[in-house]
């Protein structure tokens, strides 16, 4: 049965096997503006039967070649003229963006600016991926060569719907792998637009597929379906478990990014104005809905108290609003659930810690899941609010004494996606990058992320690295071939 739909509100369809489908069972979901709290699109509720018809498409289109014979030459091609579509297209892809993830307008033309250069980055690596010649101690010719894994089932997160989407898209199309992409729940519009053009561009059918469903539902199915050669999944830790456990019946490849709890290090030899910029830049960019957010702010002492103040003041004039106004620098968390789960949070920190900023729902903006940008201070690193990523405008001040407290207490965490580390002394800028377990480490700069570099987690944060050469990488296979040049048999028997 379908859902009820509202009169006015588009019923998308998702894309598979080069078609616009329902779902199987005819189901539609709500899709949301956080802003406004109104649906502002039906899509269609996939449950397993979808997911299989989509793994098919994609195995046929793998197996049966229509993309595994394309010259890597035509790979890289294709996605050039998708970048191309997409930056035509920035204006569109942006508004749709921002009105159903609530970030601000701003920020998602950037997004999907960073959306085209990623499949140009992959357009051009297709024609770099080599093999080698093993110098092996015999008459022969021994190679390596690389493959595409096959089908790789994607799973993506909300916090920025487009950009992953190319993250996972990107490099296993480069690689020639065929896809089947699970958007998440909250935010599957704008990659629902984009398959609009693969048909204009030439992406024979099967190859990519885009699967719109629930977690449970839809992820779940695609994790577990023997058709699927390689899962690449970015979203919660608890989900990240789920996903190892369940690949291992089928001996998936899998590849993790899982947030963080990222320290970012400020000592009191720092720039002051840079730090306090970069501390709140750190952690409420994208309203803090960022898996590398430096969600716990580490302040050396002799600078703690006016730090945490200069935080405050600065954090108290962040233009909050309508994400669709230039000037708004926060909108609203992307969902219900994540605004109850962020409003918990907050009242959690305010029996752990003490409140220096925010602390609830900001006045005045009357519906929309707003939350107000929050600073807590005297943070203790055992206390909830230092250990779960919240994944909101939350930020945790913990005061440290000299070098080494700072290292122990940054590297005292479950995860290790990122950290940050602010001074002006460059011998203990190099001790930090050398001692943080984590993988991204900036130096006098937090977030600034770059389809050229790898990125991914040490620890619980997960594991396989996305972008640059790496991200390619997780989207092939090596075969050994070995080439007897000696005619003469074994002679062994
Ligand atoms: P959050 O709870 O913040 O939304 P999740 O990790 O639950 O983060 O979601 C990230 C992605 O994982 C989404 O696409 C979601 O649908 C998907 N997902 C959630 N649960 C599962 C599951 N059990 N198996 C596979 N995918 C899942
Ligand atoms: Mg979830």
């Amino acid at each position: 049965m379908a859902t009820a739909t509202k009169p006015n509100v588009r019923t998308y369809q998702m894309y598979v096997n080069g078609k616009w489908v329902d779902s199987k069972s005819g189901k539609t979901f709500p899709v949301y503006d956080p802003s406004t709290e109104e649906v502002i699109a039906y899509v269609p509720d996939a449950g397993p039967d979808d997911v299989d018809r989509a793994v098919q498409a994609a195995r046929a289109a793998f197996d049966e070649g229509a993309w595994r014979s394309t010259t890597a030459q035509e790979r890289g091609r294709l996605l050039f003229k998708l970048a191309e579509k997409i930056r035509q297209n920035t204006a569109f892809l942006a508004e749709l963006e921002t009105r159903n993830s609530g970030k601000p307008i701003v920020e998602a033309e950037y997004d999907v600016g960073d959306v085209a250069t990623c499949f140009e980055y992959y357009g051009g690596l297709a024609t770099k991926v080599v093999g080698y010649v093993n110098p092996v101690p015999d008459n022969a010719l021994s190679l390596s060569m690389k493959e595409p894994v096959g089908v790789a089932g994607q799973i993506i997160p909300w916090n920025y719907p487009l950009l992953m989407a190319a993250w996972k898209l990107a490099p296993a199309l480069a690689a020639g792998c065929t896809c089947v992409l699970k958007p998440a729940e909250q935010t599957p519009l704008t990659i629902l637009e984009v398959a609009n053009w693969f048909e204009e561009i030439g992406l024979p059918p099967g190859v990519v597929n885009i699967v719109t469903g629930y977690g449970e539902t839809a992820g779940a199915p695609l994790v577990a379906h023997p058709g699927v050669d390689k899962v690449a999944f970015t979203g919660s830790a608890a989900v990240g478990k789920l996903i190892v456990k369940a690949a291992a019946d089928t001996v998936k490849r899998v590849t993790l990014e899982l947030g963080g709890k990222s320290p970012n290090i400020f000592f009191a030899d720092a720039d002051f104005e840079a730090a306090v910029d970069g501390a709140l830049f750190g952690v409420f960019i994208n309203q803090g809905e960022v898996c590398s957010a430096g969600s716990r702010i580490l302040a050396e002492k002799p600078i703690y108290k006016k730090f945490v103040d200069a935080m405050c003041e600065k954090a108290k004039k962040i233009k909050l609003g309508p994400p669709l106004e230039r000037e708004t620098k926060m909108g609203p968390v992307v969902s219900k659930e994540q605004y109850d789960r962020v409003r918990s949070y907050q009242d959690v920190g305010k029996k752990e810690a003490k409140l220096a900023a925010g602390g609830g729902r900001p006045a005045g903006l009357g519906k929309g899941y707003y939350v107000e940008p929050t600073i807590f201070y005297d943070v203790d690193n055992s206390a909830k609010i230092a250990r779960e990523e919240i994944f909101g405008p939350v930020a945790a001040v913990i005061p440290f004494e000299g070098e080494q407290n700072a290292l122990k207490i940054a590297n005292d965490t479950p995860y290790g996606l990122a950290a940050a580390v602010w001074t002006r002394d460059i011998f203990k800028a190099m001790r930090a990058v050398k001692s943080l377990r984590a993988g991204i480490v900036w130096v006098n700069h937090m977030q600034p992320t770059y389809v050229e570099a790898p990125w991914g987690g040490f620890k619980q944060s997960g594991f396989g690295r996305e972008l640059g050469p790496w991200g390619i990488e997780e989207y092939l296979e090596t075969k050994q071939v070995h080439i007897n040049l000696n005619e003469q048999p074994i002679g062994w028997y």
